[in-house]
């Protein structure tokens, strides 16, 4: 049996692994919107991962025999003025959730729950590149977004990015 204080937040961390998964959705939403289809794909594979992010803590609390509660998933309100700013957004998102994943890393050391933190250590990676990737594209915006054929070229990039499920496993 997990720890109370640790189960709660990896109970958590699936709520914000959802939520994140509708943020991003909303984002591929706003971009389809303005015309830009490899934007929204880019962040449409962006959502799909975070969906399966959230499926691999809700395996992780299964396979430790640790009841699960689903709660309600908020609503992604922000508004966004122009391109730059859901990628911002993105990024500080990002930041937040790898924030939350050294919180509860913080809680499984306190009590020397190695099995969490091997479990985590996944997450922990991730989170760097989803920082990085994050990043990579504020660079590139500020490079080639003002201009409107270098737009379309990165737009191009971006449609060919291609979902992968995650390299890790939970049975
Ligand atoms: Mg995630």
């Amino acid at each position: 049996m997990l720890n109370k204080k640790v189960s709660d937040l990896l109970n958590e961390q699936i709520n914000k692994e959802f939520y994140s998964a509708y943020l991003y959705l909303d984002m591929s939403n706003y971009f389809s919107r303005e015309g830009l289809s490899g934007f929204a794909n880019w962040y449409m594979i962006q959502a799909q991962e975070e969906r399966d992010h959230a499926m691999l803590f809700y395996q992780y609390m299964q396979n430790n025999d640790c009841p699960v509660k689903l709660t309600a998933i908020a609503q992604p309100d922000k508004k966004f003025k122009k391109h730059m700013d859901v990628l911002k957004a993105g990024l500080e998102h990002e930041e937040y959730v790898t924030a939350s994943i050294h919180a509860i890393y913080d809680a499984a050391y306190k009590v020397k729950d190695f099995r969490t933190m091997q479990f985590l250590d996944w997450f922990v990676k991730e989170q760097g590149e989803e920082e990085t990737n994050a990043r990579d594209l504020i660079t590139k915006m500020e490079l080639f977004g003002t201009d409107p054929k270098s737009l379309y070229m990165l737009n191009q990039e971006l449609a060919a990015r291609v979902y992968s499920a995650p390299s890790l496993v939970l049975d």
